[in-house]
């Protein structure tokens, strides 16, 4: 709005007047009607007649009070542009009462035209008046109060009586604002002929103000305070209108150069005049002034500037948190079907903050302490709804840091490995992976932690760690039991072929050769395992037990009785079929077949005691451990006595054979 065309102030009233060269008209609104009740218009003249509903702090409100007909209404349409009705001089109506309401041209000022202030004028009874000067004093920074000059010094005068009024009623309502707060009343003297300077009429004013205020009845405790700590004052006068149109216009315009220009020796809004009523809430505080002003409730505006900001700041809220909610609603699905949101926590700041400074931006002007305690629901509310997606974030977080120390766990186990080193690496990776993105969603302003969280996904890879620990043992154990029987199996076969004395101490040499080194070696890995000294000795002593049962199987396997009898025949066919030079026997008569085939017989029965028990040699410490599966005396044990006999019958019936036949074959060779 530019404060220029002051000029069509002159226009005459009732007409439209222009605001900004649109054909906007300044309309004006009765904000309390003739039936005492606020208007539901306010909100909407405030923000599209008026354009005020923004500006925060910064406008004014002028209240004028007077007599009926004294040129109220000319006055306002003149010094602000108003359109409010002026008694027409021809058919000299009576104005309906109430409170009327405009917008200054060109100026952030709201205009209150109070008709009916002049009650006890009238003879009515004085209702109305109060209730309006109330009204008018809780809202305004300046009074103007309007009348004739020939009504100054008229101490018994309407306009006493009205003042009187208004300065009871500041009293009940500035009370606790004592010396903060004020309001200027600023004296209009309307007429004003000359012949006594401003300066006497101002004296004579202040002395009737100052004999009005020692008759009001002051509250405890307020009953020396003086006019002063409630009211600034100025005086001005006007000259007559109709017998001098040009001075009157002339003054007109000086004085509304003390409502527009700040520069002004006397500009009138001083800020310690301002209510402080944010103008996006001056809707609620005016009707909540005139609710209680109409149910004859104790008003104090200290009072009324907290439900206002209780009022405006949950409707503040409410608009925020709205917004909040429009701009949050697509995180939820992904976040619940288990996706992880890369940049969740800078626009869980960005849109909460953007929320808080919207809610500020209208908030804050309100009652601090009220806008405080509001500000930490709207904070509260948004942080417990955002808290929600941290959470599932976390979850997500969790699954995936779990999934991806598997997966790493196991394909580096496939490899050539250290299996601790495995786990730590991949454990500090997967941490590592959690902990970044759970603190990247940690928002300022809240008391969000991740410790439980944390707690819970370093228990449960350690679960998996040990799972895949045992797994991994097992299968170590295993590969290392096939590399142990595959050397037993060859040497038993082995030493088994050609059987001599020093066969068993062959055997458990080398048994103890081989099973030093798989032991080694499954001491090498346990390490790898981290295992423990414990775990150490229970491997080795399972490893010694079960490569022992091993050993005992193969020569079970190798000595089943068909393979011991082929045994004990080759034995024996050996030095019975064939001489020293390894080559067939031919018997000739004179051979003593019986001899040869005892001595073969005899070395053959030999390999039964030699097979029938393990011999461990003396110097040979072998440390297998016995348990319920296996008995170690015992298991020296290989041939029974029972089985020894019986294997020992079975070959000499087989032998027997071999000797008939040598018998025949010498009966041939003779008889040819
Ligand atoms: P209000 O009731 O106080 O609002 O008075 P109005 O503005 O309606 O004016 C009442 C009458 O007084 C109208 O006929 C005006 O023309 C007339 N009037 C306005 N200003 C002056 C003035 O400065 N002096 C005189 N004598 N009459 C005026
Ligand atoms: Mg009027």
């Amino acid at each position: 709005m530019t404060a220029t065309d002051i000029g069509s102030s002159n226009e005459p009233n009732g007409q439209a007047q222009q605001i900004n060269g649109t054909n906007k008209t300044l309309s004006q609104l009765q904000i309390i009607d003739e039936n005492q009740h606020f208007t539901k218009e306010l909100p909407k003249y405030m923000k599209e007649e008026w354009e005020l509903a923004d500006c925060g702090f910064n406008y004014n409100l002028v209240a004028v009070f007077g007599s009926q007909s004294t040129g109220k209404s000319t006055l306002l349409n003149r010094l602000f542009g108003t359109n409010f009705d002026v008694m027409s001089e021809t058919a000299r109506r009576q104005t309906t009462k109430g409170i009327w309401m405009s917008r200054g041209r060109d100026m952030s000022v709201l205009i209150m035209d109070v008709e009916g202030t002049d009650g006890r004028e009238r003879g009515e009874d004085q209702d109305f008046e109060r209730k309006s000067a109330l009204f008018s004093m809780a809202t305004s920074n300046v009074i103007i109060v309007n009348l004739w000059e020939h009504q100054v010094g008229l101490y018994q005068g309407a306009n006493m009586g009205l003042l009187k009024t208004v300065f009871e009623v500041n009293l009940q309502l500035f009370q606790a604002a004592r010396g903060k707060e004020k309001t200027l009343l600023l004296f209009v003297i309307r007429d004003h002929v000359g012949s006594t300077p401003l300066a006497n009429l101002s004296n004579t004013l202040t002395a009737d103000l100052e004999r009005i205020w020692d008759s009001v009845s002051k509250p405890e405790g307020l009953e020396h305070c003086t006019i002063k700590d409630y009211f600034d004052f100025m005086f001005t006068a006007l000259p007559h209108k109709i017998l001098l149109p040009k001075e009157f216009e002339q003054d007109v315009v000086k004085l509304r150069e003390r409502f527009v220009n700040p520069n002004n020796k006397d500009f009138v809004f001083k800020p310690n005049y301002s209510k402080r009523v944010p103008a996006d809430g001056f809707h609620v505080y005016a009707e909540g002034i005139w609710d209680q002003i109409m149910s004859n409730k104790d008003l104090d505006l200290p009072t009324q500037q907290e439900l206002l900001a209780q009022y405006r700041c949950d409707e503040i809220a409410t608009i925020a948190f709205e917004n909040f909610l429009g701009k949050i609603k697509g995180y939820r699905q992904p976040i619940e079907s288990g996706k992880i949101i890369d940049d969740l926590g800078p626009e869980m700041e960005e849109i909460r903050n953007t929320t808080i400074k919207q809610f500020d931006k209208d908030a804050s002007r309100y009652h601090a302490e009220v806008y405080k305690r509001k500000r930490q629901e709207v904070l509260q509310k948004a942080n417990s709804q955002l808290h929600v997606f941290f959470l599932g974030q976390l979850k997500n977080l969790t699954k995936k840091a779990i999934n991806s120390f598997n997966s790493r766990v196991q394909e580096k186990l496939k490899g050539e490995y250290d299996f601790a080193e495995v786990v730590s690496s991949s454990r500090e990776e997967a941490e590592e992976f959690f902990v970044t993105g759970a603190n990247a969603i940690l928002l300022s302003e809240t008391d969000w932690t991740f410790d439980e969280e944390f707690t819970q996904l370093k228990e449960s890879i350690s679960d998996i760690a040990a799972k895949s620990r045992t797994e991994e043992t097992k299968k170590m154990v295993k590969a290392l039991e096939k590399l142990f029987q595959s050397q037993v199996n060859e040497f038993v076969s082995l030493y088994f072929k050609t059987p001599t004395n020093d066969m068993w101490e062959k055997i458990i040499k080398k048994f103890q050769q081989v099973l030093n080194n798989v032991e080694d070696q499954l001491l090498k890995r346990l390490k790898s395992f981290n295992a423990t000294e414990d775990e150490n000795i229970k491997a080795v002593s399972s490893l010694r037990k079960r490569s022992w049962l091993q050993l005992r199987k193969k020569i079970d396997d190798e000595l089943a009785d068909n393979m011991f009898l082929l045994k004990l025949r080759e034995r024996f066919e050996e030095k019975f079929r064939y001489d020293d030079d390894g080559l067939p026997k031919v018997w000739k008569p004179e051979d003593d077949i019986d001899a040869h085939f005892r001595k073969a017989r005899d070395e053959a029965l030999h390999l039964i005691p030699l097979f029938a028990s393990i011999q461990v040699p003396d110097h040979v410490e072998l440390d297998i451990p016995s348990d319920e599966e296996l008995d170690f005396e015992s298991s020296l044990t290989i041939l029974t006595e029972t089985r020894q006999h019986d294997l020992s019958v079975r070959f000499k019936r087989e032998s027997d054979a071999f000797y008939l036949e040598a018998k025949r074959s010498v009966v041939a060779t003779t008889a040819r």
